[in-house]
């Protein structure tokens, strides 16, 4: 990676663990401190996006399209140190940051590069309401300017990618505030846009916390956020005080529901996959399972059977399944939850070994977890999964809706028939049946929460919707014709009116027909004094 970073400035309000840096989270060794971006770089950051945004917009779809399309050959090329660099930073494997991390990467560009500029294509349709009979009517898709896009670190690649991508091929320019604990990924996918032909200005990052961040907020034309809820109602909030768009993505706290009739092997190791890959640290991890009484139990052994084999240590080690969590304030919140699940009964049933490390959590299976725990009420983000028996799928239902949150779920059933209408009973904004987790990372499914996990979505034509404002341009070829309800009221456009009322929305037959001449008249010929 080009190093383009230089030491943070001393003296720096924030505090040490919300300086940008570069740290790996199994060794602790910070090897790159990067400059925090205060609110006059922020506002010069805006500003330049700003004076270039023009340029760019001006630029056909197509072209746009080929830079973003070279930009997947950038990052194809730089693979391998792309997703050693978030294996390094983030603590997760190398071959799951290559899979997930660069995999969905490329998914995306793939997909943004081929739908937007069909998105983009402007379409005229003639106007269905009778009244408006004459008007051909466009929908013009215009870039909102300068987005702004706030991201996390458990995917630092594809997360901002996801909502940057599309705004660049809509003609916005972006500037990333990426995660203080992921700023070197930043910085790589900064390198390969700028390479692929990205102008300079047209995607920029700022470094730093929550305080660059919220000066983000101040400058820009719409806020693409994904981060926790707290955060996501500070942004919206700040949002709101401009009345500027902004985009949520927040946390979640998935149900799996596991039925009776499940492949009960599959869907023990796809929910160990679920919960534990990423050290836990996912949006759409099952966080909480519920599995009907009757297969309860040997569910739970094939679980135990599938996590038990797993193997904790350093993402850099090819034998790693489970890395550190990214940091030890994380580690600590799991800790506390944990802790509160035990003090309240739950029993724990599988505590794998970890390495010495301030950022290790045991991966941890517990059963008899009260609704109460905060494992349950809360977004559990590390590797601890509370497995719960329930009587049937009424009361798993009931269970996986029993929560604030509502990002997605998951289905384990062999019935799928049965499966879509236990899906239509869950309150989030996907369902996957018979797998977890993945539906954050499919280019052309539209991925957002429900409740308090978000506001709007990201992929897909509904994600592309995000990046643009709409402007409806309605035209009326008729000049000769001024329109029947302009002025010229009287008592006959009054009974013209109301002839036309009965023609348009009246159910019979005969009293349609009746009211014709007159509405003919209001048509063509209308008494207009006006
Ligand atoms: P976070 O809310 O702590 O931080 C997210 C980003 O917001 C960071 O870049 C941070 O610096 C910035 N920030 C902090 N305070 C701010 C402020 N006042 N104004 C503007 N920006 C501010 O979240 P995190 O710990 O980085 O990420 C984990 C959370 O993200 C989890 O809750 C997870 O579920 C959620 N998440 C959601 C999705 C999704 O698609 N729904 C995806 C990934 C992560």
């Amino acid at each position: 990676m080009t190093n383009h970073a230089t030491e943070a400035p001393t003296g720096h309000a924030q505090p040490a663990s919300r300086l940008p840096e570069s740290r790996d989270p199994a060794t602790g060794e910070v090897w790159q401190r990067y400059p925090v971006a205060d609110e006059q770089a922020v506002r010069i950051a805006v500003a330049r996006a700003r004076a270039a945004q023009p340029d760019w917009a001006a630029r056909p779809a197509l072209m746009r399209a080929e830079v973003i399309r070279l930009f997947t050959q950038k990052l194809l090329a730089r693979r391998e140190e792309a997703a050693c660099l978030v294996a390094r930073e983030n603590g997760k494997p190398v071959g799951e940051a290559l899979g997930v991390d660069v995999g969905v990467t490329l998914g995306l560009a793939d997909y943004f590069v081929g739908a937007t500029p069909r998105f983009l294509r402007a379409r005229w349709h003639r106007s269905s309401m009778l009244a408006a009979w004459r008007k051909r009517v466009t929908l013009v898709k215009e870039p909102y300017g300068v987005v702004g896009i706030i991201s996390p670190w458990n995917y630092p690649m594809f997360l901002p990618l996801s909502s940057a991508l599309p705004a660049l091929l809509c003609g916005n320019a972006v500037v990333n505030k990426p995660s203080e604990w992921t700023p070197g990924v930043a910085e790589l996918v900064k390198e390969c846009l700028h390479d692929a032909g990205v102008p300079l200005d047209i995607y920029q990052v700022v470094h730093g916390a929550g305080a660059t961040g919220a000066a983000l907020c101040e400058e820009v034309d719409k806020v693409f956020f994904t981060g926790s809820e707290a955060t996501g109602r500070k942004v919206a909030m700040a949002c709101a005080r401009r009345l500027i768009p902004c985009a949520l993505e927040l946390g979640g706290s998935d149900p799996a529901l596991v039925l009776a009739d499940a492949n009960l092997a599959h869907a023990a190791s796809g929910i160990a996959w679920a919960r534990f890959s990423n050290a836990g640290q996912t949006c759409v991890a099952a966080k909480r399972v519920f599995v009907e009484a009757s297969v309860h139990d040997e569910f739970l052994r094939l679980l135990i059977a599938a996590v038990g084999q797993l193997k904790v240590g350093p993402g850099t080690d090819d034998a790693t399944d489970i890395g550190p969590m990214i940091r030890p304030e994380q580690r600590a919140t799991i800790a506390a939850q944990h802790a509160d699940a035990m003090a309240r009964g739950a029993r724990e049933v599988l505590r794998l070994e970890t390495p010495p490390g301030d950022c290790y959590f045991p991966p941890t299976i517990l059963t008899d977890v009260s609704a109460d725990s905060r494992a349950m009420t809360d977004e559990t983000f590390g590797p601890l999964l509370p497995v719960t028996k329930v009587r049937d799928v009424d009361e798993a239902i009931a269970r996986a809706n029993d929560t604030t949150l509502g990002l997605s779920a998951s289905v384990w059933t062999g019935d799928v028939t049965r499966g879509i209408a236990v899906a239509q009973r869950l309150q989030a904004g996907s369902v996957l049946i018979n797998d977890a987790c993945t539906s954050a990372g499919i280019s052309d499914v539209p991925h957002g929460g429900f409740k308090a996990s978000g506001l709007g979505k990201v992929h897909g034509d509904l994600g592309l919707q995000e990046c643009v404002r709409t402007k409806a341009i309605a035209v009326d070829w008729f000049q000769a014709w001024r329109q029947p309800w302009w002025f010229g009221y009287g008592p006959e456009h009054r009974a013209e009116i109301d002839a036309f009322l009965c023609a348009a929305h009246g159910s019979a037959l005969l009293d349609r027909a009746r009211a014709l001449p007159k509405v003919l008249r209001l048509v063509f010929a209308p008494s207009r004094k006006v």
